[in-house]
């Protein structure tokens, strides 16, 4: 399985694409937790990184890019992968399809998680506290769901037209939108 996983910032994308990637026993990559690795062990990539990330705004294309083709490239991706959080604009997604295309793959489903952006805001601000996340600050957040709508929500209408959208309703308990997920792949066959 090639999938992606598309959502707002705190519509619950990592937490569900780890399920997600466990069932069907593939990598769940997250170019979020690429970059905060990175961070964290004070690699030149995380001090590159750090402050678009504080900022909210988005790392540039040809950093994300490369680093995801690398990771894409490695063993265990070999049978499929889920990213989560890449691609984030259209840029990103010529990105993606050219490298799948040279070579010879195709995505077969991409899950988006829709939720209520004004619901989102209230989950940043919580998921804030318990984790401590830099980027987790109310005007960070404001500017994060910003970028989201003006540069990754036209992703939707892509896939969609690719016939590879797949929308799932993501408000509700963790579990009760795991399944929605899986019965929606499910029903795709
Ligand atoms: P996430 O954990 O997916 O919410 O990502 C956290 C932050 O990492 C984002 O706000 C961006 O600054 C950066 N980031 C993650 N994925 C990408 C991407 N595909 N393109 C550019 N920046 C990204």
């Amino acid at each position: 399985m090639r999938l992606l996983i598309v959502g707002a910032p705190g519509a619950g994308k990592g937490t569900q694409a780890g399920s997600i990637a466990e069932h069907y026993g593939i990598p769940a990559i997250s170019t979020g937790d690429i970059f905060r690795a990175n961070i964290k062990n004070g690699t030149e990539l995380g001090r590159k990184v750090k402050a678009i990330m504080d900022a909210g705004d988005l790392v540039p294309d040809e950093v994300t890019d490369e680093i995801v083709v690398d990771r894409l490239g490695q063993a265990d991706a070999a049978t499929g992968f889920l990213l989560d959080g890449y691609p984030r604009n259209l840029h990103q997604v010529d990105a993606l399809d050219a490298y799948l295309k040279g070579s010879g793959l195709a995505l077969d489903a991409v899950v988006s998680l829709d939720v209520d952006p004004e619901l989102l805001t209230a989950r940043l601000l919580k998921r804030a506290q318990i984790e401590g996340r830099t980027d987790d600050n109310e005007e960070t957040i404001r500017n994060r769901m910003k970028v989201y709508a003006e540069q990754t929500e036209p992703l939707l209408s892509h896939y969609e037209k690719a016939g590879l959208l797949v929308s799932v309703d993501g408000v509700g308990e963790i579990d009760e939108v795991r399944e929605r997920i899986f019965a929606a792949l499910d029903a795709r066959g």
